[in-house]
């Protein structure tokens, strides 16, 4: 059997390329990480050739006796982690789980409320162009316009309008911890469901960091990827909830939305969840938020906006309304820097989401490969020179070579995987 490199020179050349630019680039995207080379293992194993219909100790094909234990692990971990008892691993991906809920709990053309895509929720969360804004009647709540935090009240009363079936926590880009008890609050009182998409601040859920909604949702979804350092996919936990509730969801995923699930993807889930219950785990969530703060200041000290005034967890929106500079410019030239950001839409946007007057800007991937709050404030500084430059209309080529220059330093003194694989 020919290796990858000889059979297929082109596919093995993009993948080396790859794995340059997650080296020699500071990666600042809030939904991305760099999981473990044991995690990689069990996801490039041979469990990827199994079909596992079905749920441990109830599948539909013959030889499941191994990857039964794989899945196991995983649920078993994943509730330990998060101090709950019932949780669905075949979720493919963060979207794939967010739709097993919706076909568990409410009916097409019920009325669901969630957080406004522009103001920081996720497209499964009502956006139009997703299945959930079609198939749903979807009431978006979203920011105060003046503070940038979520105004409770007017959630409140919005819900109390528009009687939803089920209400949705949880979010892509907001800074601050969210209220799950006030949530749960108003979703009982118009008798909704609470779910909670804990997607982006899994993993600080799981050190501790970030207030767990397991204890107020009637169910809770994240991915696999972002904060939590594992492969890319999808959960489904509950706590209390009972067994008859419980089985909506494992219908849901299979056989509703999901044929046969990827084992090696599963075992590499029990991997991740196996980490993060180590206390090294607690110790890099707690840099995580740290590092985001420390960003934060450096732009706050030198003039700029943060949506909200900070971050309580490992993102922060910065506002370029007042530079500008749109979302789109910023993140290409950062891209020549060799910084990787995404633009996104701020509070009073007045560009388009393709354009937008805003970056999203995150610390989990930096922090894994080792940056502490010293070279995240430094990185942050090279940010704003390229910007203060965008702003002024001059000396932008030069503030870009000059932060590549130290980027390529930096990125030079904190390896990702090479030094993972020398401790190895
Ligand atoms: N939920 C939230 C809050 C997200 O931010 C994302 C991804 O960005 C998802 C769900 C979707 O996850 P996936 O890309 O795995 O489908």
């Amino acid at each position: 059997a020919k290796s990858l490199a000889q059979f297929d020179p082109e596919l093995k050349a993009a993948i080396q390329a790859e794995e340059h630019r997650q080296e020699a680039h500071i990666e600042l995207i809030a939904s991305e990480n760099y999981c473990s080379p044991a995690v990689m293992e069990a996801q490039g194993s041979q469990l990827t050739n199994k079909y596992a219909e079905g749920y441990p100790g109830k599948r539909y094909y013959g030889g499941c006796e191994f990857v039964d234990v794989a899945e196991t692990l995983a649920i078993d971990r994943l509730k330990q982690l998060f101090d709950c008892d019932y949780a669905n691993v075949q979720p493919h991906s963060g979207a794939q789980a967010n739709a097993a809920v919706f076909i568990a709990l409410v009916n097409p053309g019920d009325t669901v409320m969630g957080m406004n895509l522009a103001q920081g929720g996720h497209l499964t969360h009502g956006h139009p162009a997703n299945f959930s804004g079609k198939q749903y009647k979807i009431v978006p709540y979203g920011l105060d316009p003046v503070t940038g935090v979520i105004n409770y009240d007017e959630m409140e009363r919005l819900a109390i309008e528009h009687k939803p079936k089920m209400l949705i926590g949880g979010f892509s880009a907001y800074s601050r911890i969210k209220d799950w008890k006030r949530m749960r609050e108003i979703a009982d009182k118009v008798g909704a469901y609470f779910w909670v998409d804990m997607a982006h601040v899994a993993g600080l859920v799981a050190a501790g960091e970030y207030p767990s909604p397991l204890p107020y949702a009637h169910v809770v979804t994240s991915t696999t990827h972002k904060t939590l350092r594992g492969p890319r996919g999808g959960i489904i936990l509950t706590k209390g909830q009972g067994e008859d509730f419980n089985k909506k969801f494992q219908s849901a995923v299979f056989p509703g939305i999901q044929g046969g699930p990827l084992m090696h993807v599963i075992a590499a889930k029990a991997v991740a969840f196996k980490e993060a219950l180590s206390p090294e785990f607690k110790v890099y969530q707690k840099q995580v938020v740290a590092n985001a703060r420390a960003m934060a200041k450096v732009f706050l000290d030198r003039g700029y906006k943060v949506v909200s005034n900070g971050t309580d967890n490992h993102l922060f929106l910065l506002d370029l309304i007042a530079r500008n500079v749109t979302g789109k410019d910023a993140e290409a030239a950062l891209g020549q820097a060799h910084i990787t950001v995404n633009k996104n839409s701020v509070p009073n946007d007045p560009k388009s989401a393709f354009v937008t007057s805003g970056l999203r800007i995150g610390s989990p991937a930096s922090t894994t490969r080792g940056f502490g709050e010293k070279e995240m404030a430094e990185v942050a500084g090279w940010i704003a020179d390229v910007v203060d430059a965008m702003s002024a209309g001059n000396g932008v080529d030069e503030a870009i070579a000059k932060a590549r220059g130290q980027v390529e330093q930096l990125c030079a003194r904190f390896p990702v995987y090479q030094a993972a694989k020398k401790a190895a």
